[in-house]
């Protein structure tokens, strides 16, 4: 087995979860894995390594599981983009639409310094509104996208049109 279907192995397959319809992958079974999660964090590392990035960012809530992980590992600061009313001093918001409903993401207005060189995690990239939003947040403080890496990218969804012109990596991709 190689390591990919090793990692696609231990993510869970959830049926109408959140809600009838959805098929929703659980990486808390990857996550629990010891050389699961060793191999998840050192191929997104070997991604951006050579990135010099300044920030990691992880989108709330499972981004902040892979983020700091991929942050130490850069030798980057970390940044948590969180749902509303979350971060206690001033903020941005972006609107964004999901698979699933209507939501909004917020980031500290001093969390990225203009020029600053920023990789964007989440655990799954499914139609790419949230990560987008959070492109947006990103641009309107005047920090750079340098990246936006994902454990698992739903292709079918075509999340990556919404990014378009931004390198997209993801780990374990599905059709
Ligand atoms: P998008 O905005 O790309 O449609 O949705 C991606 C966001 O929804 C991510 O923050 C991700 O955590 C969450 N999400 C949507 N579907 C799934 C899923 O099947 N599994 C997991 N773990 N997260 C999902």
């Amino acid at each position: 087995m190689t390591d990919i279907d090793h990692l696609k192995a231990l993510v869970r397959s959830v049926p109408d979860f959140p809600v009838p319809g959805i098929l929703f992958y659980d990486v808390t079974t990857l996550l629990k894995d010891r050389k699961g999660f060793a191999t998840l964090v050192d191929a997104l590392a070997e991604q951006y390594v050579d990135h010099n990035a300044d920030l990691v960012l992880g989108i709330e809530a499972r981004g902040f599981i892979f983020g700091p992980a991929l942050a130490y590992r850069l030798g980057a600061g970390f940044v948590p983009v969180r749902k509303p009313g979350k971060l206690p001093a001033e903020t941005i918001a972006a609107d964004y639409e999901l698979e699933y409903g209507n939501n909004r993401l917020e980031i500290h207005t001093d969390a990225v310094r203009p020029g600053q060189r920023v990789i964007i995690v989440d655990d799954l990239l499914a139609t790419g509104g949230t990560a987008a939003a959070t492109v947006e947040l990103v641009t309107a403080l005047g920090g750079e996208v340098i990246g936006l890496g994902f454990v698992i990218e739903l292709d079918f969804l075509h999340g990556r049109d919404k990014l378009a012109g931004h390198d997209v990596f993801s780990l374990l991709r599905y059709d």
